[in-house]
């Protein structure tokens, strides 16, 4: 369904109150209540690397009050139940989101050790596009518990060997009677400790697979049940400053699924994954945009407070350059963010997938709040380095997601490729 600009406006005003207001109601009440182990992490984790019990029970709550507000699934397909609200709605809740709540709250968003939020499904964790076109049988024994929040999944594409190179894929599914027999190792697999079913990727067919044709790959995609024998996702990673983190690995011994349990096309699995991944590139795109506004914010009221030789530092040049480049870049990665959800909207009636485009958000804007966090932490001083303002955090979560959904390097290697192929169009 097309929107006309006003009934636009009106969507993403009403989504961001009513996003903030649930916020407000269910989740900052849930942090008070468990402050003293929210920040504390030996408290946190228990032995085996997973939440404490009632923390985890606790995010589970909101996600289910979430999903019986409407808010869970807001960009779900609307032939699942979603409302299938458009991606600029997307880039501008997300936004707003975290310009409000900032970093490092475990109720509300994703902390570095926790790359997803408990309000707003992703194709990581529960309903997305990557639903749009399921079987009978998916559609009613699994959709609606995601659906309902009641459930989560996780997304299993890399492995030891095959992280940027998708090519180099061990994981394999054969075909035995009338079922699918996996074997392989997914490694990095956020949400992996905790979630129902890993929606996962296994080469099928060899032959296909070697000729590395994405449209019909070779690669299926597949819908485990994670307790089922054969599945183990015993193993937790530690990331980056944390004791833990919900990025484990998922391992497939003789693992039996009917055939029912595929999602998509047989061996047209790769589709499917960059339905997801491109879905997700663009929501880092638009928290990093929220984030780089809130440390800038931090950044603006530090500034004009905090005297040094006698003045403020918002009298400084130098403080002042500092806050004008975090303006400039921040601008920039907002209206390339928002240009390309317009794009993504139009593909309906372009045909166009803008692959350069949402590459090029994706990479800019975590580059982007990255830079805005160093520099915010600069302008406080120590203060930017203490664990109370959370900045410290927010350059972490930014210096993380270079690296999952495509890392850097492979952003800058699909926009070269998109511009060798011809499309040079801004
Ligand atoms: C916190 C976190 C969460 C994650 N969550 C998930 C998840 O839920 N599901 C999932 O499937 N995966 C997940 N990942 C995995 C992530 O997608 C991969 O780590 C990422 O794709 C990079 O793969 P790699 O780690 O194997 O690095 P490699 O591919 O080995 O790359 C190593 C370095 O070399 C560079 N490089 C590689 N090839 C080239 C080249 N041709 N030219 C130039 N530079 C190159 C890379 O950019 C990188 O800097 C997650 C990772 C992290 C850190």
């Amino acid at each position: 369904m097309t929107q006309t600009p006003e009934e636009l406006r009106d969507i993403i005003k009403g989504t961001i109150d009513g996003l903030t207001s649930f916020v407000e109601s269910e989740c900052i009440p849930v942090e008070q209540q468990y402050r003293d182990i929210l920040k504390n992490e030996a408290r946190l984790f228990g032995d085996d690397g997973r939440l404490v019990p009632e923390i985890l029970e606790a995010r589970d709550e909101i996600r289910r009050k979430s999903a019986k507000a409407g808010y869970w699934t807001m960009f779900a397909p609307e032939s699942i139940g979603g409302d299938e609200l458009p991606a600029p709605v997307s880039v501008h809740l997300l936004e707003a989101l975290y310009r409000k709540y900032g970093a490092g709250h475990l109720m509300i968003g994703f902390s570095n050790a926790f790359l997803t939020t408990p309000v707003i499904s992703s194709f990581v964790d529960g309903p997305s596009h990557m639903y749009a076109q399921v079987n009978e049988t998916v559609l009613t024994e699994i959709v609606p518990f995601l659906m309902a929040g009641e459930k989560t999944t996780c997304f299993g594409a890399t492995e030891p060997d095959a992280g940027s190179d998708l090519w180099n894929m061990k994981c394999k599914a054969r075909k035995v009677g009338d079922e699918w027999v996996i074997n392989g190792t997914k490694q990095w697999i956020t949400n992996s400790p905790y979630a129902d079913y890993a929606v996962i990727f296994a080469v099928t067919n060899d032959e296909k697979y070697a000729k590395r044709n994405m449209f019909d790959s070779g690669v299926t995609c597949f819908i485990v049940d994670t307790k089922q024998p054969g599945v183990d996702t015993d193993t937790i990673f530690p990331v980056m400053g944390h004791v833990s983190s919900d990025c484990g690995n998922v391992v497939f011994e003789d693992a039996k699924v009917k055939e029912e349990y595929i999602l998509g096309n047989l061996d047209q699995g790769l589709l499917s994954a960059m339905a997801g991944i491109s879905e997700g590139r663009l929501a880092i795109a638009s928290s990093m945009v929220g984030l780089a506004e809130w440390a800038l914010d931090m950044s603006l009221q530090y500034a004009k407070e905090r005297h040094t030789f006698g003045r403020p530092l918002a009298d400084r040049q130098a403080i002042q350059w500092m806050l004008a480049d975090s303006a400039i870049e921040i601008f920039n990665a907002k209206y390339a963010t928002l240009r390309t959800a317009e794009l993504v909207q139009e593909y309906p009636s372009t045909g166009r997938v803008p692959i350069k485009e949402i590459s090029i958000a994706k990479a800019y804007a975590v580059e982007m709040c990255q830079a805005v966090c160093d520099r915010a932490i600069q302008i406080h001083g120590g203060m930017g380095l203490s664990n109370e303002l959370g900045l410290e955090e927010a350059f972490r979560i930014a210096r993380t997601l270079r690296i999952p959904d495509g890392t850097s390097e492979m952003q800058r290697r699909t926009i070269a490729g998109q511009l060798l192929r011809g499309d040079t169009v801004f």
